[in-house]
């Protein structure tokens, strides 16, 4: 009775080990993409509880232990493929040596070559299987291959082992049978899940860019209807002068409006960079304040430029003139009644920071934290593509962004980018 109570202790030993395998399996190993670090990591964790497992054994039946081995063994060798099998029947077999060169040793030795032969040959197929159930199948072969083996011994040796003692074995290499194949359809399982969440992260990213493609279509037909129709209203001879000003002026608006929309949808679509050069962040900036300071003037509002001299950074010069004149736009824009818009270059370490300030409306933490997702806008006539412009150009420079704001005192827009040295 004693000789049970202790087998079943070590039964449930056995058991936690090979559930910690598995633990650690899916909880590191499986999001770790890269194959060699992969098939080291389930070698190791593998080898690691084939000892343990060696370790603490039913007691002997002369000189044959039993344990559960056989599962980080095949587990280890179906998922970490040849290599690891390899490795994992050497370090059982050296294991076994070191616990004593008796007939056991021999034993394993004889029925751990036909396993790893045979899981040899069942390596590349269950690599290849897509289906779970056909995997599970695998699976189920060398763990039968093992029972039979097991078994074979078993026999072998029956005579002089007491009957409780071969229960305790069968028990045990039966729920190891049923292990095996309860952890393949857990892995599997939750790599399918895992897999099945990528795709849809890819499929949302997709829908966003038709969905702002079908927008487009729909954002420039407009301007171009409106531009239309006011050509065709100056085809018409008897109009005041100050009436065809405005039709020419609103016109042009509009085609602006529509190139703009078509800029930053291409820009958005495709940001790489495609002319890298070196910027020397002063000269770009005075650049764009000279573009966009009529519109401030417009809107009464007052540009401050603080600069520092020969900072370079590396990028492609109109699509770092498209994101700063956006995010200098939406500040302006951000002061319906005027104020002060003030852009800051400094140095810090070996990163130029650009600080753009604006003592406009400002933001919620909700708008915070829909500003760059595309459409989302507070303007009647907005488009809600620039922020997400200037966050995908950003990103491409190897640039970080950061925002600061609070309603009613203003916005700061903060860039940092890595210095590139003039040479
Ligand atoms: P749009 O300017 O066409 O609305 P954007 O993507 O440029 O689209 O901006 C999205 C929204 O983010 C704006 O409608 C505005 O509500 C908010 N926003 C952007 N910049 C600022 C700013 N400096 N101050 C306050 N709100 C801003
Ligand atoms: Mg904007």
């Amino acid at each position: 009775m004693n000789i049970l109570l202790e087998d079943i202790q070590i039964f449930l030993l056995n058991l936690s080990f090979v559930f910690l395998l598995y633990f650690l399996y899916h909880k590191f190993i499986e999001r770790n993409t890269q194959r060699i670090s992969n098939e080291i990591f389930v070698g190791l964790i593998s080898g690691l509880s084939i000892i343990l497992c060696m370790t603490f054994t039913l007691s002997p039946v002369s000189s044959f232990i039993f344990d559960m081995r056989q599962l980080p063994l095949i587990i280890g060798a179906l998922y970490g493929g040849r290599r690891v099998l390899i490795f994992l029947f050497i370090t059982l077999l050296s294991y076994r040596y070191f616990i004593g060169m008796d007939e056991g040793y021999y034993a394993s030795v004889i029925i751990y070559s036909i396993l790893t032969i045979i899981l040899c040959y069942l390596i590349p197929r269950f690599t290849k299987a897509i289906k779970i159930k056909h995997k599970v199948k695998l699976a189920a072969i060398a763990a039968s291959f093992g029972i039979v083996l097991i078994l074979i011994l078993i026999f072998l040796i029956s005579p002089n082992a007491s009957p409780i003692k071969l229960v305790s074995t069968v028990v045990l290499y039966g729920t190891q049978f049923f292990l095996i194949l309860f952890f393949v359809t857990l892995i599997e399982r939750a790599r399918m899940e895992r897999m099945i969440f990528e795709e849809l992260k890819k499929l949302e990213k997709l829908k966003i860019v038709s969905e702002i493609a079908a927008s487009i279509s729909h954002e420039v037909r407009n301007p171009l209807t409106v531009t239309r129709g006011f050509i065709q209203l100056l085809r018409e001879s008897n109009i005041p002068d100050d009436k065809k000003e405005m039709y020419i002026r609103l016109s042009l608006e509009e085609l602006d409006r529509a190139e703009e929309i078509i800029t930053d949808y291409l820009t958005f679509a495709k940001p790489s960079l495609e002319n890298v050069q070196m910027l020397e962040l002063h000269d770009e900036l005075q650049y764009v304040l000279k573009v966009v300071s009529p519109y401030a003037t417009m809107n009464s509002v007052n540009i401050h430029f603080k600069s520092a001299p020969n900072l370079f950074i590396a990028g492609e010069k109109q699509k770092f003139h498209q994101c700063l004149i956006n995010l200098a736009k939406n500040a302006i824009e951000a002061m319906p009644q005027g104020g002060d818009l003030t852009v800051n270059i400094e140095q810090e370490e070996d990163k130029a920071i650009i600080r753009i300030q604006d003592s406009g409306v400002g933001m919620t933490e909700e708008q915070l934290s829909r500003l760059g997702t595309p459409y989302y806008t507070t303007k009647e006539k907005g488009t809600g593509l620039g922020t997400m412009v200037v966050f995908s150009i950003i990103k491409v420079m190897q640039g970080e962004i950061s925002v600061n704001s609070k309603v009613g005192e203003g916005t700061c827009f903060t860039l940092v980018f890595p210095i590139v040295s003039n040479e």
